[in-house]
């Protein structure tokens, strides 16, 4: 098993646009890394030019600690998988499984036939091999086009939206059936998704793409609870973003006013009184308070952000409920609670407070 890097990768094509501008990222061997952004932002470019369909204008491509960057895709030992599973509908699903190693011309035929029986039986379709692909559904069809990837041996995996055409429940499915397989095997695998839930629920790391630069790259959690940027708290998740300016800054905490509430944040290195900031508050962070504590808007005594209102929709989202709370200056303020505490109804006024740990700030 083998690493990727990337060193200054950039993508110009014939016309002028410029797809990928200079990303850096080394893959761990057998780590999972979901490139994931908005659609345009380069992310099928930047796989297509690992796996050697695209040569990049500028950078470096390494795969297993070599220089691939001019080395055709046969050369690599990728293994890929499209959205639209591009399976051969004229031959058999064995058929389709031993192609890469047919192709390969380096194995015999009870080598191959092996390889196949076993790969069936690692995406649970064991006794499919004498079908075509109409005489599949979906989902199984998209088993199958990663049976065939991975059937020769290849150093990496990469996929382009694979899950992207399934409906929503069978691509729930197959987002844990693809962990499980990337897992048991230890494949090197870049995934490439615009779909936020997916990158969150299925990666080691991931690489938050827009304009064809990696914002952020990290662990899910980390990417999620501690944004870089204003467009990664907004692209992943639901994020309350509060816009403002520095007021003071003091022992790591800055005071950040906004045009209809002051607020009081952890402060990262680096921002001073002036700068432009914007506070980003996950909805899963705020409590429920009592509002005859304090009352109002703004700092409390003690420094806690508070914000009474009235609660304008409520929704269930299976384990927790989601609330839409009007502020009095007018401001809408997304709260979720788990099931179970979601005493509030549409119509109720109430007060929620958020601690300054739980309030990010990052440049506007
Ligand atoms: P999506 O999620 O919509 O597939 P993406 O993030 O994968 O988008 P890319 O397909 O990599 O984005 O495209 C990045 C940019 O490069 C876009 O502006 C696109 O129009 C442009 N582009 C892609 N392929 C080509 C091409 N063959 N020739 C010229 N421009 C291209």
């Amino acid at each position: 098993m083998s690493g990727i890097s990337l060193e200054g990768v950039t993508k110009r094509y014939p016309g002028g646009v410029l797809a990928v501008k200079g990303v850096d990222i080394d893959i761990e061997s057998g780590e999972f890394v979901t490139l994931v952004g908005p659609s345009g932002c380069g992310k099928t470019t930047t796989l297509r030019m690992i796996a050697g369909f695209e040569t990049p204008t500028d950078g470096t491509v390494g795969i297993d600690g070599e220089n691939v960057t001019d080395a055709p895709p046969y050369e690599r030992d990728t293994g890929m998988v499209f959205q639209d599973f591009a399976l051969f509908p004229h031959m058999t699903i064995d058929q389709n499984v031993a192609y890469g190693m047919e192709a390969a011309g380096e194995y015999t035929d009870e080598e191959i036939d092996a390889r196949v029986a076993e790969m069936l039986e690692l995406v649970e379709l064991p006794d499919v091999g004498d079908r075509t692909p109409d005489q599949l559904s979906g989902g199984q069809q998209q088993r199958i086009a990663l049976a065939r990837a991975l059937a020769p041996k290849p150093k990496a995996l990469l996929l382009d939206e694979p899950l992207a055409s399934l409906d929503k429940k069978l691509r729930e499915q197959m987002q844990v059936e693809l962990r499980r397989i990337q897992q048991e095997i230890g494949i090197t695998t870049v995934f490439v998704t615009h779909n936020q839930e997916e990158a969150l629920t299925m990666s080691d790391r991931l690489a938050v793409m827009n304009d064809g630069r990696f914002e952020q790259i990290g662990p899910p959690e980390e990417v999620y609870d501690d944004p870089d940027s204003r467009f990664v708290a907004d692209f992943l998740g639901t994020a309350n973003i509060f816009d403002g300016t520095v007021a003071s800054v003091e022992d790591g905490y800055a005071t950040v006013d906004c045009p209809d509430v002051t607020l009081q944040s952890t402060n990262p290195a680096g921002v001073e009184a002036g700068t432009e900031v914007s506070v980003v508050v996950r909805p899963e962070r705020f409590r429920l308070r009592d509002a005859s504590t304090d009352g109002g808007v703004g700092l409390d005594a003690d420094g806690t952000n508070v914000f009474e209102g009235e609660v304008t929709f409520k929704r269930h989202l299976g384990s927790s409920v989601e609330f839409r709370l009007e502020t009095d200056g007018g401001r809408e303020i997304v709260v979720v609670r788990r099931s179970g505490l979601d005493e509030l109804e549409p119509g109720d006024r109430t007060t929620v407070a958020i601690d300054a740990e739980d309030c990010r700030l990052v440049e506007a």
